[in-house]
C-alpha cells in the first residue's frame, strides 16, 4: 500500500546520499530505515536539515499504519506485554515497529524503554522493528523525533506502531498526541486507580488494560469494577465510546487477541464517526504549533539584543527596578 508509485517524483534537491536513504526506506530496508531515524535524532544542523528533506519526500508515504500508545509504571509488565502483543500481530501478518518516549534518556544516556534485551523474541523477527527512546535535552525534544520516526516507520510499510512510555510525569500526554489509541497498563490492586486519575492520565485513556490477571484473577476482576466506577466520572473523549477496562495477562499470553480485536474496533467505531481522521489532522496542527513555540523561544534566546539586554533586565526585574510586564515587552520588542 505504501509502496512508491514513482520515485522519479520525489524532491530534485535531495542528494545520492539522502535519495538513496529515501528510496531504502521506501523498499522496506531496515538498515536504512535505522539510518534515517539516526539523522533524526542527530543534533548537528546540516543532519537536521537533510532529516527534514528526507522526511518530506516519504510524508505521501505515510499514514497507513496503527498508531498504539501503551503507557503504564516500570513494571506492569509493558515489555512483557508489547512482545506478546507484536508477536500475534507478527502471526497474523502484520509488521510491527516499537518506539519509544522516555525524557529521563537524556538523563541515563540510555533508555530501557524499547530496549531489544527487553524483547528479545519480538527483536529477532524480521517482521519487527525496535527503537530505543531518543536522548533528547527535552520532553518536546524527545517527542518530536519520536514521531518524526513513527512517519519514516510507516513509509517503511510497518502496520502496527506501537509508541511506549512510562506510567510518570508528561511523556504521556505527548504519546497521547501522537497516537491514535492511547492504552493504559495498570496492576490489579486498588489505589493505583485513583493514582492515574490524580495524575490525569485515564481522561486521555481510551483503553484500560490490568495485566497480570493471572496471579488474582478476583482481585483483577474487583481492580475492573473500581475502574469502570472511576471511569463514569469523567467526561468521554468521545461520544461514541465508552473506555473499555480489559483483564489480560501479558506473561501467559491470555487476552491478547481480545486486547487486538478491540483496537480494531475503535479505529471502525471512530472511522465511521469521522473522528479518526480528525484526531490525526488535531494532532498534526498541535504538532505544528509545538514546534511554533518552541522554534520562537529558541529564535527569543538566541537573538543578540536580546543575549546582551537580558542580564541587565532579568537583574532589575528581581530588585523590583523594573516590572516583569515591562521587560518582557522590552525583550519581545526585538523578535
Ligand atoms: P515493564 O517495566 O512495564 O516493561 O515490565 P516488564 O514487562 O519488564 O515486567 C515486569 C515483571 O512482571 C517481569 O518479571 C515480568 O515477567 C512480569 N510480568 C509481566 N506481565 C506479567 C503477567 O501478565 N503476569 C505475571 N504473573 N507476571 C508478569
Amino acid at each position: 500500500m505504501n509502496m512508491p508509485e514513482s520515485l522519479s517524483a520525489l524532491s530534485p534537491e535531495l542528494d545520492a546520499a539522502d535519495r538513496s536513504l529515501v528510496e531504502g526506506v521506501l523498499a522496506r530496508q531496515l538498515r536504512p530505515l535505522a539510518k534515517t531515524i539516526t539523522l533524526i535524532e542527530s543534533q548537528r544542523e546540516d543532519h537536521k536539515l537533510r532529516a527534514q528533506r528526507v522526511l518530506e519526500a516519504l510524508l505521501p508515504h505515510t499514514g497507513g499504519a496503527m498508531r498504539v500508545g501503551i503507557s503504564g509504571v516500570p513494571g506492569v509488565g509493558k515489555s512483557t506485554f508489547i512482545e506478546a502483543l507484536g508477536l500475534y500481530l507478527i502471526e497474523q501478518g502484520l509488521r510491527v515497529a516499537v518506539l519509544a518516549v522516555d525524557p529521563s534518556s537524556s538523563v541515563t544516556g540510555g533508555s530501557i524503554l524499547g530496549d531489544k534485551t527487553r524483547m528479545e523474541l519480538l527483536s529477532q523477527n524480521p517482521a519487527a522493528f525496535i527503537r530505543p527512546s531518543p536522548s533528547a535535552c527535552s520532553l518536546g525534544g524527545v517527542a518530536e523525533k519520536t514521531r518524526e520516526s513513527m512517519l519514516v516507520c510507516e513509509a517503511a510499510g510497518f502496520d502496527v506502531i506501537i509508541i511506549e512510555t512510562v506510567g510518570v510525569g508528561q511523556s504521556e500526554t505527548a504519546v497521547a498526541g501522537m497516537a491514535d489509541i492511547f492504552c493504559l497498563l495498570q496492576l490489579p490492586n486498588a489505589g493505583d486507580d485513583l493514582q492515574a486519575i490524580k495524575k490525569g492520565i485515564m481522561e486521555i485513556a481510551d483503553l484500560i488494560v490490568i495485566n497480570k490477571a493471572d496471579i488474582d484473577p478476583a482481585a483483577a476482576m474487583r481492580a475492573k469494577s473500581q475502574i469502570k466506577t472511576a471511569l463514569h466520572m469523567l467526561r468521554p473523549a468521545s461520544p461514541n465510546w465508552t473506555v473499555p477496562v480489559l483483564t489480560l495477562s501479558a506473561l501467559k499470553k491470555d487476552g491478547i487477541a481480545e486486547f487486538w480485536t478491540t483496537v480494531t474496533d475503535y479505529r471502525r467505531v471512530l472511522t465511521a464517526s469521522g473522528e479518526f481522521d480528525a484526531k490525526r489532522r488535531h494532532q498534526a496542527l498541535a504538532w505544528m504549533w509545538e514546534l511554533i513555540d518552541s522554534g520562537l523561544r529558541s529564535r527569543f534566546r538566541s537573538h543578540p539584543q536580546v543575549k546582551q539586554e537580558l542580564p541587565a533586565l532579568a537583574r532589575a526585574v528581581e530588585e523590583g527596578a523594573t516590572t516583569p510586564s515591562i521587560a518582557a515587552l522590552r525583550l519581545l520588542g526585538h523578535l
